[in-house]
């Protein structure tokens, strides 16, 4: 890797996801299975729905029966059997007759046809649902209205769902349906969440003075689950070459994937982060010309990718945003990286610094469109910007004002019910 100090965000990105590369399959069972993305195809045993079934409550009866029915001049039909879902009954629908039929419950042979229960008198008989030995209909039908028939949904044989395909909720549902109880999947990353500062002390922990809790692996960690990865908490190095080895080599042990630190990458005298990187591994770059964040390093450590992020939190996680969240996606065997993006218009002015700027907005809709403001103060340290934002603001390179009224590309965090 060459070595490269002043990079644009997009060119930082193309050289971290080069060096990113999917992760192999594992066997998962369904349930484990949300979010992941498949590594093979998968191809029906069975057709969906497994059998012709009807869509309603009602009578199974054969549409030609039916011919000019009405509420005026109803049809009697003979009922000859009760079928329920589950049932499998060997009966014959024969010219003149009918059986009820519950959602769900085989068609019988000779039906081509559902009445739903509310087109037949029976409604209008009481209390007493018990089986009548006749029943009046009170229209026409097709044949096959509301009837669902074998391979509706799917096809024996056809593949359903391609390799790279995400497993939501609902592809979760059809291979359920299908009868596919494991499937394979890319593994989840491994993704080793290190925090290094002297002054760090632990959630539990009293304040003393100088001291301030870290929050940063706790936040990094989130993100990793968020995006379907394995946090593997390694804790946190005082700001010693010794100490961030000690705790980068136990990672190794644990055999993550992916490293990522927070802090320790400016020039401050304390910053020892490149020079484990140098002795360890390499270093491909440590600046981005982007804001908050413009100290990043990307390189290896013991041939695992890493990247150190800076320590104020807000960069460091507008940072993981940017470049851990596209690599762990890769990892993961994703293809989109990309947040949600869309136009909003800024109605304020904003200035800014002439680095790639991301802004915490809050993003919402009026009879303008996507409208955009940003959350207060954009201070790197200023947490509550990112609690408040459902968005981010991009703020091209080279652009030092933005004027009310004018566009900008917001990268949407989250899509919120309560704003749209
Ligand atoms: P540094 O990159 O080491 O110069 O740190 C930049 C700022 O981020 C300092 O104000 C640090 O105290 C703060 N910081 C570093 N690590 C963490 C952390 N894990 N949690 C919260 N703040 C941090
Ligand atoms: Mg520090």
């Amino acid at each position: 890797m060459s070595r490269l100090e002043d990079l644009s965000v997009s060119e930082a990105l193309d050289l971290v996801l080069a060096q990113i590369g999917v992760l192999e399959a594992e066997s998962v069972p369904l349930s484990d299975a949300l979010g992941r993305i498949l590594a093979d195809p998968v191809v029906a045993r069975d057709d969906l729905p497994p059998f012709a079934n009807s869509s309603m409550d009602g009578y199974a009866v054969r549409a030609a029966d039916l011919a000019g029915a009405s509420k005026d001049s109803p049809v009697e039909l003979r009922v000859l059997a009760d079928i329920a879902a589950g049932m499998d009954l060997a009966i014959e629908i024969q010219p003149g007759t009918s059986a009820r039929i519950m959602t769900g419950a085989p068609l019988p042979s000779g039906a081509d046809a559902v009445v739903p229960v509310e087109d037949t008198d029976e409604p209008w008989r009481g209390q007493d649902r018990s089986l009548p030995q006749s029943i009046s209909i009170y229209r026409s039908v097709e044949s096959g209205a509301f009837v669902r028939y074998p391979g509706e949904d799917i096809r024996a044989g056809m593949t359903v769902l391609q390799a790279g395909h995400l497993l939501r909720p609902q592809e979760i549902g059809v291979l359920a349906s299908l009868g596919i109880p494991r499937v394979h999947v890319i593994r989840r990353p491994r993704v080793g969440v290190l925090s290094t500062g002297d002054e760090l002390i632990d959630v539990e922990a009293p304040l003393s003075p100088g001291k301030i809790r870290n929050s940063n692996s706790y936040a990094q960690a989130a993100q990793v689950l968020a995006l379907g990865g394995v946090p593997v908490m390694l804790g946190v190095a005082r700001d010693t070459e010794a100490d961030i080895r000690a705790k980068l080599d136990k990672a190794v042990v644990e055999q993550v994937d992916l490293l990522i630190s927070s802090a320790g990458v400016s020039v401050g005298a304390y910053d020892k982060v490149k020079e484990v990187l140098n002795g360890s591994g390499n270093v491909a770059f440590w600046r981005v010309r982007m804001r908050p964040g413009k100290p990043l390093a990307f390189g290896t450590y013991r041939d695992i990718p890493y990247l150190g992020l800076p320590g104020n939190p807000v960069s460091a996680m507008v940072s993981f945003e940017t470049f851990v969240r596209p690599a762990i996606l890769k990892l993961g065997g994703h293809s989109n990286f990309e947040r949600p993006r869309i136009q909003a218009i800024l109605l304020e002015d904003v200035r800014s610094d002439g680095r790639e700027s991301y802004l915490r907005a809050v993003v919402t809709r009026d009879a303008r469109g996507y409208v955009a403001l940003t959350t207060g103060s954009q201070g790197s340290h200023i947490l509550m910007s990112l609690v408040k934002a459902n968005a981010l603001l991009v703020v091209p390179e080279g652009v030092t004002e933005v004027a009310a009224g004018t566009p900008l590309t917001a990268l949407m965090l989250d899509w919120s019910g309560e704003i749209f």
